[in-house]
């Protein structure tokens, strides 16, 4: 896609997120990776009121080429950009059940959300959770930096998750499907749910190597 639809696609994406009360008020950024740097939406923004010509074109130092102040959570983004090669699209939330999962005490921080359905392992894979920092701190992106270079998804501790994908599209279905399993889990807490076991999720592995 050249930028114009890109810019078009973050425009749909965010409606479409809107639209389903997965991001509220000005909460929730959208990115994608261009040739010559990437667009993000901008600060107190709306992703039910994008503008195409006015998301936030930055370079990747993180200094604005053109549009719109960038959103205060661009760093989020950048460093899973430079942590994943494989990421051309970001989408990050502070989606209702996803965000619920990361306020809960005990989780194991290598894989905070178990294997429920074959399609979290697929698409998402393991999750691990990211310690809690405060809104801006640069140490997050140091946390997530080493994170994320082995994982397309995190759980940002008290905030939500930031996931990436191939394209704006696979990012959408990542995030959707981990909002839905982080839906299941709160659902089935105290049900003793049976999870995928080790040779099911291999064999979904095995079967479906490119899903992801
Ligand atoms: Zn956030």
């Amino acid at each position: 896609m050249n930028e114009a639809a890109l810019r078009e696609a973050i425009c749909r994406c965010g409606a479409s997120l809107f639209a389903r009360g997965l991001a509220t008020g000005s909460s929730g950024n959208v990115s994608v990776r261009l040739d010559d740097g990437w667009l993000l939406t901008p600060t107190n923004s709306c992703l039910g009121q994008l503008e195409p010509d006015r998301l936030a074109k930055l370079d990747w130092q993180g200094r604005l080429l053109s549009g719109a102040p960038a959103s205060k959570e661009a760093f989020l983004h950048r460093a899973m950009y430079e942590a994943c090669p494989a990421a051309a699209a970001i989408i990050h939330l502070h989606s209702t059940y996803a965000a619920a999962v990361s306020c809960m005490s005990g989780l194991d921080p290598t894989d905070c959300i178990p294997p429920l359905t074959a399609y979290f392992v697929m698409k998402i894979g393991k999750l691990p959770l990211v310690p809690y920092h405060r809104p801006g701190d640069p140490a997050l992106g140091e946390a997530m930096r080493q994170m994320a270079g082995r994982h397309s998804a995190v759980l940002l501790a008290n905030h939500g998750p930031v996931v990436s994908g191939p394209t704006i599209e696979s990012a959408l279905y990542a995030t959707e499907e981990l909002e839905e399993t982080a839906k299941l889990f709160l659902l089935l807490r105290g049900h003793n749910p049976r999870i995928l076991d080790t040779e099911e999720i291999a064999e979904l592995a095995r079967v479906f190597p490119a899903e992801k």
